[in-house]
């Protein structure tokens, strides 16, 4: 399943480190940007460099049982590449393929460089040029490209390391601790009783997926989240499918998920306490009668405060409820030798236990960027359209909604960059920076979410404003118009061909 052609591009990596566009990350998102830039700027030279050995991005990395997606594949895929595939909420495998399968029947993959971790990148004003800087390979040898711009579609975690909080006694656990971010390829958990940390997405994959040969699963959370049971295979795009051609089927299903989506956001936030029932009374549908559904599945926070956990075919409620997983909401006041003691009281027993407690936030793949020989504070930075930074020129980056796919807004971003490489081409421009005029504009975070992962290091990534261009939309119809739509010439966006202050400088010695 994980091999790629990609794989391969790393030996016979052509020599050329100058480029247009420098791509850094080979995920879901980097692949988007380059089929988008080799189709809408055809002219234009790229390359990306990827830190690890393999594309793919977080459907490569995590491998732990069950990994699948939860926003459903008709908004998560592409707009341009239909998703085919019978289930909407599809296995990390089929989406690690159909992002593979983008890069290969588009010619991406010879652009990709592997084993390529980007370290740094200054901007010199003076040549309208990055200069990036990487680590190569297992030896990690220096090696330096220049580029016009620079697109970071590192994600938005580590992923050298997962989060685990502090737990007193694991020491003394005497089974074995597994994070889902190093899931060990070996382990067997066939007849074991297995505790699994966690309240989020990867504890409700996890807990059903494990049920399979384990002799118990455990789910163990400090507080409640909300869990949706969403169908796995959806109807009405696997009818569309069978009487459309493939690309207007996608077309239609994905419009439709757009809007259910949108709606069921804008109804979580107008009305939530009417979306409380609905959920309580899903959960209620698929448990057994008396089961605690107000203790495991009422959180205090409102629904979309934090990101919702959809769950195929309810198969999460479906396990506890066949008696071979239980859930328990309590604090962790200890590991013991056998499993952890709760500070209620008692004591769970496990053999394995998975910490699902999340991961740790990183801006931009931690590429470390200047301008001028001055560090970019990123957190003294405004997103520009959630796209570009304040006084960063000729850089854009990947971010997508929390509110539903990713994915969603990453393409319509890699469409705006296009607009604007074009713009730049046929006014003579070499440098675009996006500049903020109103230094007392209120500020809040770029990623304006209560989830704890989020919460943990949101003040290390840049800021949005309150008004546009400077606040993130977390709308698909808003960007729609702003991004796809909208004009490119704006106030805020300042155009040259280099920038002003370095023609300054230059001057006295010209005419010396
Ligand atoms: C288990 C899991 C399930 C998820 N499910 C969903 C879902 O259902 N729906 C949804 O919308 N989102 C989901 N997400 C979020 C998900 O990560 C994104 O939606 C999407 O995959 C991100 O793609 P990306 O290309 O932007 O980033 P990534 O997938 O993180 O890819 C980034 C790539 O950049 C590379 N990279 C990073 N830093 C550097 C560097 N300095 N130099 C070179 N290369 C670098 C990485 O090695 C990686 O290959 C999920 C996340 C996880 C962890």
């Amino acid at each position: 399943m994980n091999s790629s052609p990609a794989q391969q591009t790393h030996t016979s990596a052509a020599p050329t480190t100058d480029f247009d566009v420098l791509i850094v990350g080979a995920g879901v998102s980097g692949i988007g940007c380059a089929y988008h830039l080799q189709t809408e700027q055809p002219g234009k030279s790229y390359v990306i460099l990827e830190g690890r050995e393999a594309t793919g991005g977080t459907w490569d990395l995590f491998r732990y049982p069950g990994i699948r997606s939860d926003s459903d594949l008709h908004t998560f895929g592409y707009e341009f590449k239909p998703w085919r595939n019978e289930k909407a909420i599809a296995d990390g495998p089929a989406i690690l393929d159909y992002v593979r399968e983008t890069a290969a029947e588009n010619g991406i993959e010879r652009h990709i460089r592997l084993g390529h971790r980007v370290e740094s990148a200054s901007w010199s004003s003076d040549d309208a040029r990055w200069t990036v800087r990487a680590r190569r390979g297992a030896g990690g040898e220096p090696v330096e490209f220049t580029c016009a711009w620079l697109f970071a579609a590192g994600g938005y975690y580590r992923y050298d390391e997962g989060y685990t909080p502090h737990f007193d006694g694991t020491e003394r656990f005497q089974g074995q601790i597994v994070h889902p971010q190093h899931w060990p390829e070996d382990l067997d958990y066939a007849g074991k009783r297995v505790i699994v940390i966690g309240s989020g997405a990867t504890a409700v994959t996890l807990v059903p997926a494990m049920t399979d040969r384990a002799a118990h699963v455990t789910m163990l959370q400090r507080s409640p989240s909300y869990v949706v049971s969403v169908p796995e295979r959806d109807p009405i795009a696997n009818a569309l499918k069978r009487v459309l051609p493939a690309q207007r089927a996608y077309a239609l299903t994905r419009r439709k998920n757009i809007w259910l989506q949108k709606t069921f956001y804008s109804l979580s936030r107008s009305r939530p306490e009417l979306v409380k029932r609905l959920l309580r009374a899903g959960a209620r549908r698929h448990l057994p009668e008396g089961f605690a559904v107000d203790t495991h599945f009422k959180p205090r926070y409102n629904p979309w405060d934090q990101r919702l956990c959809a769950v195929p075919d309810a198969d999460l409620f479906d396990a506890l409820s066949s008696g071979r997983a239980s859930i328990v909401t309590d604090t962790i006041e200890t590991f013991t030798e056998r499993g952890i003691r709760l500070a209620a009281g008692g004591e769970l027993e496990a053999d394995i236990i998975v910490t699902a407690t999340g991961l740790n936030m990183l801006a931009f793949g931690g590429v470390e960027l200047s301008v001028d020989g001055e560090p970019v504070e990123l957190s003294k930075r405004l997103a520009y359209k959630a796209t570009m930074l304040s006084d960063v020129p000729n850089f854009a980056f990947a971010v997508g909604y929390t509110n539903s796919s990713w994915t969603l807004k990453v393409d319509i971003v890699c469409e705006y960059l296009g607009r604007v490489l074009a713009y730049m081409d046929e006014h003579g421009y070499e440098q675009c920076v996006p500049r903020c005029d109103d230094p007392d504009m209120p500020t809040r975070p770029l990623l304006d979410f209560g989830a704890g992962y989020v919460q943990r290091s949101v003040h290390e990534f840049p800021r949005q404003g309150t008004r546009l261009p400077w606040s993130m939309a977390m709308s698909y119809a808003q960007d729609v118009k702003n991004l796809r739509h909208g004009p490119i010439e704006d106030p805020a966006l300042h155009f040259s061909r280099r920038a002003p202050v370095a023609e300054a400088a230059r001057a006295p010695v010209l005419a010396a």
